[in-house]
């Protein structure tokens, strides 16, 4: 049985679309065939040359797929698989934690499987023996050990679903960092689909008001629908909140996100993922205003879960489906990218082929 692969070799802008053998699944595998994969700007940071990735590598992390097959020796009780305490079948669509940790070294012990020593990133890593289908951008996907399966709800469409297991689960380890949002203010930096998110996340966790900053006039406008009260250019410097998130990755943002503290305030820093020039940060403006400032990356596993269910239970409250621009079929992924970069604060999704028809909507 064979794959078809859309494989990044590092030369900005270009993909080869390739065919490649399936190999036997190892113990603890199971082969997915993927239904959609939406265009995360992770995916198109690499694929655009702004950051290095190893190569030759299956970009492509956002994905939502169908049970194939399971190695022989992978029960279907396992404790890594199907956690919303179902059996997982073949044909049964699912998704799956961006990471899967060994279990073994300090970091997995210490409930960090996100952070493992040796982690393994879909959509992240080099094509080779060890992880020959490990990304979206293809027609099949081979989960490693110690993935995290959810099943997907049938009310939840594969276009919305895809937004699950990045943007919705890193949304929902950021808000865990905030232990209350009841009655507080709260000011997002960058209306990108993790500040919506969040907005989304902090309205139904009962934030007294929200304000949003984005230089993208379109973004400002969409953030109104995610529950934002009041959307800003720039920050102003005329207010201060109780819950700062720090979404944007801008270096001014960043630069000014400890400023706009309230006494007391929890300031989340999630944004910065790519190379950033360092920002200067008065130790006594964090000491007197009594802040308690956190950073995520890569949510723990068992966050997937409870980020579908948000999804599930908020489809009619916010638009998320708006967030979908359109959809494109694995050989036009050239041109997907292109589209994509140009599009902030959006999704196109890439489904393997015609015959892999989305469901809902
Ligand atoms: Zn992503
Ligand atoms: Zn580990």
């Amino acid at each position: 049985m064979n794959a078809r692969v859309a494989v990044f070799n590092g030369i900005p802008g270009t993909f080869s679309i390739d065919t490649v053998e399936i190999p036997p699944l190892k113990p603890g595998e199971v082969l997915v065939k993927v239904r959609a994969c939406s265009l995360c700007k992770s995916d198109l940071h690499t694929s655009m040359g702004r950051r290095n990735e190893p190569t030759p590598t299956i970009l492509g992390h956002e994905i939502v797929g169908e049970v194939v097959s399971f190695s022989p020796q992978t029960e279907s009780s396992s404790p890594f698989i199907a956690f919303n305490n179902t059996e997982l079948q073949v044909g049964d669509r699912i998704s799956w934690s961006i990471t899967a940790g060994c279990t073994n070294c300090e970091n997995c012990i210490g409930d960090l499987p996100q952070k493992c020593s040796t982690v393994h990133k879909y959509g992240h890593t080099k094509m080779d023996t060890h992880a020959p289908l490990a990304g979206g951008l293809a027609s099949h996907v081979i989960l490693h050990p110690h993935t995290f399966i959810y099943k997907i709800p049938n009310s939840l469409p594969d276009q919305l679903a895809c937004l699950a297991n990045c943007s919705t689960a890193t949304a929902y380890a950021v808000c865990e960092k905030v232990p209350s949002f009841q009655d507080k203010s709260v000011l997002i930096f960058g209306a990108g689909l993790l500040g919506l998110t969040c907005s989304a996340m902090a309205k139904v966790r009962g934030a007294s008001s929200i304000t949003i900053i984005d230089p993208n006039q379109e973004s400002r406008i969409r953030a109104k629908f995610f529950g934002a009260d009041r959307t800003l250019e720039h920050f102003d410097q005329s207010n201060t909140y109780d819950v700062v998130l720090e979404l944007s990755g801008a270096h001014d943002a960043c630069q000014t996100s400890v400023n706009a503290c309230n006494t007391n305030a929890h300031l989340i820093f999630a944004g910065a993922v790519a190379p950033i020039n360092s920002v200067y940060i008065n130790p006594e403006m964090i000491v007197r205003r009594l802040l308690t400032i956190h950073g995520v990356h890569n949510y723990h596993p068992t966050f997937l879960g409870p980020a579908i269910e948000f999804l599930v239970a908020n489809l009619t409250n916010f638009p998320f489906s708006r967030l979908i621009h359109s959809n494109y079929y694995l050989n036009e992924i050239e041109t997907a990218v292109k589209v994509a970069d140009q599009l902030p604060g959006t999704r196109i999704v890439i489904v393997p082929s015609a015959e892999d028809a989305l469901t809902g909507e």
